[in-house]
């Protein structure tokens, strides 16, 4: 099997795995336990939090561990913008972008239903693009908290990151990215990007499903939404889940390690896919930007087909991606992603997302391409769109 669908999920690394193992075994103790096995557990907590820290350019103090990048989302999104209206009940707004991930789209949405806010969806060009002008174009004087992530989960694309943040922070409003597909592809020094708050999930870097992290800038109020014992500095209780912070540590860090290498190599690998896709499938279309997108993502709609059926077709012939994210795999309807970027419906049911992770080779996307090829031809041919 090929598995090109890196963007829903990866195998956990072998040293991740290594490195969790005395947390999961003997080191099994709960970091609040004043005994040496909780002592132990709270070191490695220490430790884990200092790692990701050191990846992120900011203090151990503004790294908060989560269950994952759905939970560091809405923890951004509410907490931030609850925090804001509680200090100043004028600050009713929050500004995200149309092609956010349902967690953040979503916490927006409950905000609008339970707490009074507004809801301001800031544009994409046909790229994937969220300029400077469309965002300033939204930016209000009541407005909490804007969000716009930092690489599209769908298509890849890249946003100006600093540019936007900048903008907003211009104005006092604190800026949320979600990085959860970024990690491991892009910079992620909080101080370059300028954000006030960035989430990662684990399980995009080699890391397991469930465990995420958000960054909050230093004296940034936010409102927990989990309360307990007061865990996290009080922003996050429950007690810790010790080897999913020391494995996502653990990948993040070797991500960075290796940002210069893969990351290139894989870039260029991407490219040759692309060329091969575009050159040997009649009509094929590149969705997203076409050089500012993550080097692990190639996004195409091939019209005369439906996506399904590539996908189905693509599988029988061993290679493994999806119809866009995995959470709206499954689903008719066409992908808001596509649509804000103006794809028609009839042509974005067509979409086929192949994304990578960092062992990717040059025989697979060779393979791979071969394969598409011939699944697209066979899809046509059987009149299966
Ligand atoms: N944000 C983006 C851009 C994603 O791609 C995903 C996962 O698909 C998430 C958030 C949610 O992360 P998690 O699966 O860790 O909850």
């Amino acid at each position: 099997m090929i598995f090109l669908d890196a963007a829903a999920t990866t195998p956990v690394r072998r040293e991740v795995l290594d490195a969790m193992w005395p947390y999961l075994t003997g080191e099994f103790g709960n970091p609040s336990s004043h005994h040496s096995l909780g002592e132990a557990a709270a070191a490695a907590l220490a430790d884990a939090r200092a790692a990701v820290a050191n990846v992120l350019g900011c203090r151990a103090g503004e790294v908060t561990f989560t269950s994952g990048g759905t939970e560091a989302d809405n923890l951004a999104v509410k907490g931030i913008a609850l925090a804001r209206q509680a200090a100043d009940p004028r600050l009713n707004r929050v500004v995200v972008s149309a092609i956010e991930h349902p967690a953040v789209e979503e916490s927006a949405r409950y905000l609008e239903r339970f707490h009074g806010f507004a809801v301001d969806v800031v544009p994409v060009d046909g790229t994937g693009l969220v300029t400077p002008e469309a965002l300033a174009a939204v930016l209000r004087p009541e407005t909490a908290l804007v969000s716009v992530m930092y690489a599209n989960n769908e298509v890849g694309t890249v946003q100006p990151i600093a540019e936007l943040a900048a903008l907003a922070r211009a104005q006092g409003i604190p800026f949320h990215t979600d990085a959860v597909q970024a990690a491991g592809w892009l910079p992620l020094d909080v101080k370059a990007l300028g954000v006030d708050a960035l989430s990662i999930s684990g399980h995009k870097l080699g890391a397991p499903k469930g465990c995420g992290v958000l960054y909050v800038r230093g004296r940034t109020r936010i409102e927990p939404l989990v309360h307990g014992g007061g865990q996290e500095r009080g922003r996050r209780s429950g007690t810790e889940n010790v080897a999913g912070a020391v494995g996502l540590a653990t990948a993040l860090t070797l991500a960075q390690r290796d940002q210069t290498g893969p990351g290139a190599r894989v870039a260029a690998l991407r490219d040759s896919f692309t060329a091969a896709v575009l050159g040997g499938v009649p009509g094929a279309v590149l969705t997203g930007h076409p050089t500012k997108r993550l080097p692990s993502v190639a996004s195409f709609c091939f019209p005369g087909t439906s996506g399904e059926s590539v996908l189905l077709e693509l599988e029988r012939q061993g290679v493994v991606c999806s119809s866009g994210s995995a959470c709206a795999a499954g689903s008719d309807a066409p992908s808001p992603v596509l649509t804000a970027l103006g794809v028609p419906s009839e042509v974005a049911q067509t979409a086929v997302r192949f994304s990578f992770d960092s062992s990717v080779s040059a025989a697979d996307l060779e393979a791979a391409a071969q394969a598409v090829l011939a699944a697209v031809a066979s899809v046509r041919t059987l009149g299966r769109a």
